[in-house]
C-alpha cells in the first residue's frame, strides 16, 4: 500500500493509549477489560486504513473489534477515524499478525477477518501470505473452538491458494463467493481496497471457513 509519510504519527499513537497499543502483551488474556462491555471479540489482521473495521464496529455494537496492522502509516488512519468516532467497541493493535499468540490468550478471540491481504505471488514468499498454515495455526490458537475465518480479496491467485491452504489445514469451507457484489450476500461492508478494485470491474472473492483442530 502506498502511503504518505505522516510526521508525528508515533507521537499521536503514544498519546492515545486508551485506543491503541504497540505492545499488547500486558493485555494478553485481559482484552475484555479494554472495552466498555464484555462481548465476543472479532479481529481483523491487516486492517489498512480501517474503513472496514470502523464501519463494522458501528454496525455491530454487540461485538468488540480489534484492528491489527503492521504499518504505522496505515494504522494512524485507523486511529484518526477512532479519535473522531470514539467507539467503545473498537481497539487498535500495531503489531505483526505473525506474533498474535504473544498478545492473545488461547481462546480469547471469536472470529477473524482478513481483507485484501497482500498476495505475495512468488512461491518463495508463500510464508508471508496471511492464509499460510503458520498464520492459520496462530489464528486458531488464539480463537475459541470452531471459530470462523472470513476472507475477502480481489486477487484470484491468492484466493485459489487460500482455498487449498485452508482445506489442507483441515478447515471447513462453509460458503464461497466468486463474485460477491453480484450475489445475494447482504450487509457487506466495503474496505478501501474493495472500493478501488470493484470500481475497476474486478470481481470480489469471499469465503467463510471454520477452524476444526481444537
Ligand atoms: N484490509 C485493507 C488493507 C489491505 S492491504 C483493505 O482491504 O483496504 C494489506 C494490509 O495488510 C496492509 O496494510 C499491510 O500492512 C497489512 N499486513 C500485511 N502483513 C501483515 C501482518 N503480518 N500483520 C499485520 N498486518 C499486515
Amino acid at each position: 500500500m502506498r502511503l504518505r509519510n505522516k510526521p508525528g504519527a508515533m507521537d499521536t499513537i503514544i498519546a492515545n493509549p486508551q485506543y491503541i497499543l504497540t505492545d499488547g502483551s500486558q493485555w494478553r488474556g485481559k482484552w475484555q477489560d479494554r472495552f466498555e462491555k464484555e462481548q465476543p471479540i472479532h479481529i481483523e489482521v491487516g486492517s489498512g486504513k480501517g474503513q472496514f473495521i470502523v464501519e463494522m464496529a458501528k454496525a455491530h455494537p454487540d461485538i468488540n473489534y480489534i484492528s491489527i496492522e503492521l504499518q504505522t502509516n496505515a494504522m494512524i488512519s485507523v486511529l484518526e477515524k477512532q479519535l473522531e468516532e470514539k467507539l467503545p467497541n473498537l481497539q487498535l493493535l500495531l503489531v505483526n499478525g505473525a506474533d498474535l499468540t504473544d498478545f492473545f490468550a488461547d481462546g480469547e478471540v471469536s472470529q477473524v477477518y482478513l481483507n485484501f491481504s497482500d498476495p505475495w505471488p512468488k512461491k518463495k514468499h508463500e510464508k508471508r501470505r496471511l492464509t499460510f498454515k503458520t498464520f492459520l495455526k496462530t489464528y486458531e490458537t488464539i480463537s475459541k473452538p470452531k471459530a470462523q475465518l472470513h476472507f475477502k480479496t480481489d486477487n484470484q491467485g491468492l484466493f485459489e491458494y487460500s482455498l487449498a491452504s485452508l482445506s489442507r489445514y483441515g478447515m471447513t469451507l462453509n460458503q464461497v463467493w466468486l463474485d460477491l457484489h453480484h450475489s445475494d450476500y447482504e450487509g457487506n461492508i466495503m474496505t478501501e481496497y474493495e472500493e478501488k478494485f470493484s470500481a475497476k470491474g474486478q470481481p470480489i472473492y469471499r469465503l467463510e471457513a471454520t477452524f476444526n483442530n481444537k
